[in-house]
C-alpha cells in the first residue's frame, strides 16, 4: 500500500484549506493486521444477514477461514442454519470485491487511488459544500449491516465531529414503524420477548409475517413448540408460513388496521379481556374501546374479505389461548398506516394481557443482523444509546461522557431517509455519503431516485464492500470497505441480544474495516482529538456502555466482549452489578413500562384510505417480499454463492392468481409486463393460488421491482409503505410464441369495493 504523507494544500481549488493533515503509516490498522485466532481455529460468531442472530463456528486451517458449522450451544440457533449462514463465506471471496478507493472523474471514469489521495478527496469536497452551502448541506445514510461500535462511530463523528446535521439508515426502511410504535406504546422502543417464547405459547398470532422465508430458524423454533399450538397467520398471501400454520385469514391488502379494531371491538363487546391487567399498567383503555366500538362484525368482515365468523374465530383464538403471542414484521411495518397498525396489535396483547408472561408478547421482529444496533446507538433519530436530541439532559449527560461541548449535539433529531432524498431533489443537500447499504436498488419507486435525486448530487461517497453495486457505480468516490468475518464487533439481535462478530479472514486489497474508515475520516477532517478513546472496537463497546447507563438499554453490567462470548450473547438490559440468570429473559415480567408512570398506553386513529388504491387502469395490487430464504434483499451477497443461487429462479418472476392470468391471457413462465403508474417491468408468469384474485406479488430482491412502487410513508415512523401499490399486467411474446396480449382491466373485488 502507498502510504504518503499527504497534506490537504491546494491541490483541489474547490474548498478553503485551514489544515495540514498527514496519514501516518502502520495507524489505523491499515497494515496486514494479524488474526487473533491461532491458524486452526473453530471461532464462534454470529451471522451477519439476518436479525435472527444465529451463532455460526467458522473453521480455520492454517489461519483460512473454510468452512462454517452453526453453533450447538448457542440459546438462539441450537446448532441450525438457514442457507445463507451456511453460504456466509463465500460472498468474502467474490471478484467484485473493492480492494481500492475508486475516486470520478470529470469525464466519468473511475480510477483507483491510494487512502491518503481518497480521504484529501472526501474531505476537501465536503468541506467545501459544508462551507458553500452549510450544515444542512452534506447527510449520511447507513446501515444496519455494520457493526454497534461502527453505527455508534458513525453517528458520533458525522454529527459530533463533522457537523453534519442529518444522517439517517437503511433500518428506516424495515423497522422504523416498530421504533415509533413501541415508544409510544410502552416509552422506549423494546421489543419484550425472548425467543423461547416462540416455544411457550399456546397460540401464535403472525400479522404480515412470512417467518418461514424471512426468519427460517424461528420458524424452527415454533416447530420445537411441544404445545400443539395453534398457528395463525394473518396475511394477503398464501405465503409458505400460512400453508403450514393451522388457520390463514386472508385479509385485503392494508386491511389488517381494521381487522385489528374489529377484533379488539369484539373481545371488548364480550368481555374476553384483562380488566385487572388493563387497570393496574396500561393508560387509554376507556377512550380506546370507544374507539373500537365503530368497528362491528359487518364492517370489518366487508373492508378485509374475511367472514364474520372467521373474525369471530379468530377473537375467540386469542380469548380461548393461555399464552398468546403476537408476531410482526414487514407485512405490518411496510404500510402506509404502519404505527397505528403495529399499536393495534400491541393494544391487543395489552387488553388480554399477553404480555410480560412466558409465551406470551406484542413482539416485532427485526430485520438486519443489527437493526436493532442502528435504532439504539446511531446516533441518527436518537441520541446516542436511545436519547433524546430534544432534551436537554440528555445532551448534557452524552456531552459530558464523550468530552465534548453540549453545543455540538444539536436539540433536533435528523431528517428521516425519505426527507434527505427529498432534500437532494430539492437542492438543498448536496452531498451524501452512502455507507453499508444500496439505495438504487432497494429504496422505494427507484427510478426517481435514479433520474430525479441522484443526478442532483455534487459529490455521492459509497463506501462499500462491492464496486459493483447498483449505487457503488454511481459513486464519485468509492472508500472499499471490509466485511462481515474481516472485522470485530457487536450486532443486537431481535431480542435484544448482543452477539460478537470477529475476524477471520482478511480483508481484500487496501479495503478498511468500517471503523478504521470512520478513524480515518476524523484524522482527515481534524476531529480526531473526539475521538481519542475510539481506538479499537471494543474500545467504544465500553463507550456506548456509559451512554446506556440508566436507560432501558443499559448494558453496564456487560463486562466486557469476552463476557458475551462467553455467555453465549447477553439481551438487554444488563445493568451493572446484575447477574446473568437466564440466557433468555423477557421485558415487563413486573407489569412496568418506560413511560415516566410506569404505564403503557393504548394509541390509536382512524384508519385511512391507501396512498393508490386500484383502479380501472390499474386494477390490481402489487405485493412486494421475500422470495425465498436463500436471497438477502438486494442480493449483493447471496447472488455470490452458487449454491444459494440454485436456491430460487435467477430472473424476476410475478406470482399471479389463475383467474387473473387466464383474463389476461397469460401463461405459466411467459413474460409478462407489469406496470405500475411510475414504471414497467418484465417478469416471467407463475401462475398460483398463493396470491388472491386482484393481486400480485414480485420479490424484493430483484432490482427492478421498485421501479413499479410508489413514494408513500407511515406518517409517524416516515417508512415507506412497499406493500401495496396499483398495478397492471399484460401478457408479452413469451417462450411458447404468443401474441402480445391485451392489456388486462378486470376491476379486483378490492377496486369495486374502494370505488
Ligand atoms: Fe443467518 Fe438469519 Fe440464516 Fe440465522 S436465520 S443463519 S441469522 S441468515
Amino acid at each position: 500500500m502507498k502510504m504518503t504523507a499527504g497534506k490537504l494544500l491546494s491541490r483541489q481549488a474547490d474548498g478553503p484549506l485551514t489544515r495540514e493533515l498527514v496519514l501516518e503509516p502502520g495507524r489505523f490498522g491499515l497494515g496486514k493486521v494479524p488474526l487473533r485466532l491461532a491458524p486452526d481455529d473453530v471461532a464462534s460468531m454470529v451471522c451477519g444477514f439476518c436479525s435472527t442472530g444465529c451463532a455460526l463456528n467458522v473453521h480455520l486451517r492454517k489461519g483460512a477461514a473454510i468452512n462454517i458449522t452453526p453453533t450447538t450451544d448457542y440459546p438462539v440457533n441450537l446448532g441450525m442454519a438457514c442457507p445463507k449462514g451456511w453460504e456466509a463465506l463465500t460472498p468474502l471471496a467474490a471478484a467484485d470485491r473493492a480492494t481500492t478507493p475508486l475516486l470520478r472523474d470529470a469525464a466519468g471514469a473511475t480510477r483507483a487511488v491510494d487512502w491518503d489521495t481518497a480521504m484529501q478527496v472526501f474531505t476537501l469536497r465536503l468541506k467545501a459544500i459544508q462551507d458553500r452551502h452549510g450544515p444542512e448541506s452534506i447527510a449520511w445514510l447507513g446501515s444496519g449491516q455494520i457493526t454497534t461500535e461502527e453505527l455508534a462511530f458513525l453517528g458520533a463523528l458525522g454529527k459530533f465531529g463533522m457537523g453534519i446535521l442529518h444522517g439517517d439508515g437503511n433500518t428506516r426502511q424495515c423497522m422504523a414503524t416498530s421504533v415509533s410504535a413501541y415508544k409510544e406504546s410502552f416509552g422506549f422502543d423494546a421489543p419484550p420477548f425472548t425467543y423461547r417464547d416462540l416455544e411457550e405459547s399456546d397460540v401464535l398470532v403472525f400479522i404480515g409475517s412470512n417467518l418461514c422465508i424471512a426468519h427460517p430458524i424461528l420458524w424452527q423454533r415454533v416447530l420445537r413448540n411441544p404445545n400443539d399450538p395453534r398457528i395463525i397467520v394473518i396475511d394477503p398471501r398464501r405465503t409458505e408460513t400460512a400453508a403450514a400454520a393451522t388457520s390463514h385469514y386472508a385479509i385485503q391488502p392494508k386491511s389488517d388496521l381494521v381487522l385489528l379494531y374489529g377484533l379488539a371491538n369484539i373481545l371488548i363487546a364480550r368481555g374476553w379481556i384483562h380488566r385487572e391487567y388493563i387497570a393496574q399498567h396500561t393508560d387509554g383503555f376507556d377512550e380506546f374501546a370507544k374507539h373500537v366500538q365503530a368497528f362491528d362484525l359487518h364492517t370489518v368482515a366487508a373492508k378485509t374479505g374475511l367472514t364474520e365468523s372467521q373474525l369471530e374465530d379468530l377473537a375467540s383464538a386469542i380469548y380461548n389461548g393461555k399464552r398468546v403471542s403476537f408476531w410482526w414484521t414487514m407485512g405490518v411495518n411496510q404500510g402506509h398506516e404502519a404505527t397505528r397498525t403495529a399499536q393495534a396489535v400491541i393494544n391487543l396483547a395489552l387488553m388480554t394481557g399477553n404480555i410480560g408472561r412466558p409465551g406470551t408478547g406484542a413482539n416485532s421482529i427485526t430485520g438486519q443482523c443489527n437493526a436493532m444496533g442502528s435504532r439504539l446507538f446511531s446516533n441518527t433519530t436518537n441520541l446516542l444509546g436511545g436519547h433524546d436530541f430534544r432534551n436537554a439532559a440528555h445532551r448534557e449527560k452524552i456531552a459530558l461522557l464523550l468530552g465534548i461541548p453540549i453545543e455540538r449535539i444539536a436539540s433536533e433529531n435528523s431528517l428521516a431517509y425519505d426527507q434527505i432524498l427529498d432534500g437532494v431533489e430539492r437542492g438543498k443537500i448536496k452531498a451524501l455519503w452512502i455507507i453499508g447499504t444500496n439505495p438504487m436498488h432497494s429504496w422505494i419507486e427507484s427510478r426517481k431516485l435514479r433520474d430525479r435525486v441522484f443526478l442532483k448530487l455534487d459529490f455521492l461517497v459509497v463506501q462499500d464492500m462491492y464496486h459493483s453495486t447498483e449505487t457503488a457505480r454511481e459513486a464519485h468516490l468509492l472508500l472499499p470497505a471490509a466485511a462481515w468475518g474481516e472485522k470485530e464487533g457487536t450486532f443486537i439481535n431481535s431480542e435484544r441480544r448482543f452477539g460478537l462478530i470477529k475476524k477471520v479472514s482478511r480483508a481484500p486489497g487496501q479495503a478498511l474495516s468500517d471503523f478504521n474508515i470512520f478513524r480515518l475520516v476524523a484524522h482527515y477532517w481534524g476531529c480526531a482529538e473526539i475521538f481519542r478513546e475510539w481506538t479499537s472496537p471494543e474500545a467504544v463497546f465500553q463507550i456506548i456502555k456509559r451512554a446506556s447507563r440508566g436507560q432501558p438499554c443499559d448494558i453496564t453490567g456487560i463486562r466486557d466482549y469476552r463476557m458475551i462470548d462467553e455467555a453465549g450473547g447477553v439481551q438487554w438490559p444488563l445493568t451493572e452489578g446484575a447477574s446473568l440468570d437466564s440466557s433468555e429473559r423477557r421485558l415487563f415480567e413486573d407489569g412496568r413500562f418506560y413511560r415516566a408512570n410506569g404505564r403503557a398506553r393504548f394509541v390509536f386513529a382512524d384508519p385511512t384510505p391507501v396512498p393508490e388504491a386500484p383502479s380501472r387502469e390499474y386494477p390490481l395490487v402489487l405485493l412486494t417480499g421475500r422470495g425465498s430464504s436463500a436471497q438477502w434483499h438486494t442480493q449483493t451477497r447471496t447472488a455470490k454463492s452458487d449454491i444459494l443461487r440454485q436456491l430460487y429462479p435467477g430472473a424476476i418472476y410475478v406470482e399471479i392468481n389463475p383467474i387473473d392470468a387466464q383474463e389476461a391471457r397469460v401463461k405459466s413462465h411467459e413474460l409478462v409486463l407489469v406496470e405500475s403508474r411510475r414504471g414497467a417491468i418484465q417478469a416471467r408468469a407463475v401462475i398460483t393460488g398463493t396470491t388472491a384474485p386482484g393481486q400480485i406479488f414480485v420479490p424484493m430482491h430483484y432490482a427492478a421491482t421498485n421501479q413499479l412502487t410508489l413514494s408513500a410513508f407511515d406518517p409517524d415512523s416516515r417508512q415507506p409503505a412497499y406493500k401495496a401499490c396499483a398495478v397492471r399486467i399484460r401478457a408479452l411474446k413469451g417462450r411458447a410464441g404468443k401474441k402480445r396480449g391485451r392489456p388486462f382491466r378486470r376491476r379486483s373485488a378490492l377496486a369495486r369495493a374502494r370505488d
